[in-house]
């Protein structure tokens, strides 16, 4: 098979979490692009919706679902919704997450809670659901979205609770890599540097651009070709790996 084919999606069937926007809609369009039914998901149906309208017209079948991924029941529902709507699920993205950058003096232990139920829970739930259906039908690509805060410590903005619950999402999927191979399902992440979102706009980014070898800041699109690899034929020797887009920042 030419190796461009590898790279196609077509007729499979695939859900991203934090799906209306940032990083989650570009890889929506990505894996729209490449042929693949999208079901978006994100915590308010009306941008979700929006987000489904506007990747329609790259011509695949597209949901819009409103749930919280922290919440275990809005998980099942989720499911329920995809499964009843695309039959099943090929390709799960698990890409919804937040932030809160305050020094840990400073952060609640809601705070740490809300940051690690979305972050880290959020991700074992959906991983969970898809992973279900993945190992019954012994074929499936899950991504997880960990972050370079994972591997380092960025700064001048201090997360411990972020970055314990990236580091958390890059272990989780070489253990759920580690378990699931034996179905043919396989399980990576992809760890983003800095990239140009509403995650990102309350921070001061000047001293990110002079630490990044590669002089930017990143955009969401930076992230789509590690996506569709991860979602394709293209990588199917690749399970439990962890594909940093940083533009080099954890070189130093
Ligand atoms: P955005 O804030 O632009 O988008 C995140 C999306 O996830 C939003 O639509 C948000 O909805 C949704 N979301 C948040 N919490 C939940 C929830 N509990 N259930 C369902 N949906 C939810 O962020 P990014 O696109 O930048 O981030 C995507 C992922 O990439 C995150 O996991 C983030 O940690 C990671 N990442 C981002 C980096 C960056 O520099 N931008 C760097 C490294 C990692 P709402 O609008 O309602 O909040």
């Amino acid at each position: 098979m030419n190796i461009f084919d590898r790279f196609r999606l077509d007729g499979k069937k695939a859900f991203v979490t934090g799906g209306a926007r940032g990083i989650g809609k570009y890889a929506a369009i990505a894996l729209a692009q490449a042929g693949a039914d999208i079901a978006i998901i994100d915590r308010d149906m009306e941008p979700a919706q929006a987000a489904a309208e506007e990747i329609a017209a790259f011509g695949t079948r597209t949901l819009a679902v409103g749930a919280d991924v922290s919440e275990y029941s809005d998980v099942q529902s989720m499911m329920v919704k995809i499964l009843s709507e695309f039959g099943t699920v090929d390709i799960a993205f698990n890409n919804a997450g937040i932030c809160i950058n305050k020094n840990t003096q400073e952060m609640s232990l809601e705070e740490w809670k809300k940051v690690i139920d979305i972050n880290l829970t959020g991700i074992y739930l959906t991983a969970k659901a898809a992973g279900m259906v993945m190992v019954a039908k012994k074929a499936g690509s899950i991504i997880n979205t960990g972050s370079m805060a994972g591997h380092i410590i960025p700064e001048p903005q201090y997360h411990c609770a972020y970055s314990a619950s990236k580091a958390g999402v890059i272990h989780l999927t070489k253990s759920l890599a580690a378990e699931w191979g034996i179905h043919n399902v396989r399980v990576n992440s992809i760890s983003p540097g800095y990239i140009d979102t509403g995650l990102t706009q309350a921070v001061q980014r000047r001293s990110w651009i002079e630490r990044v070898p590669l002089k930017r800041i990143g955009k969401p699109e930076d992230l789509q070709g590690a996506v569709v690899y991860l979602a394709s034929d293209a990588s199917s020797f690749t399970t439990g790996s962890d594909i940093l887009v940083d533009g080099g920042f954890c070189c130093w």
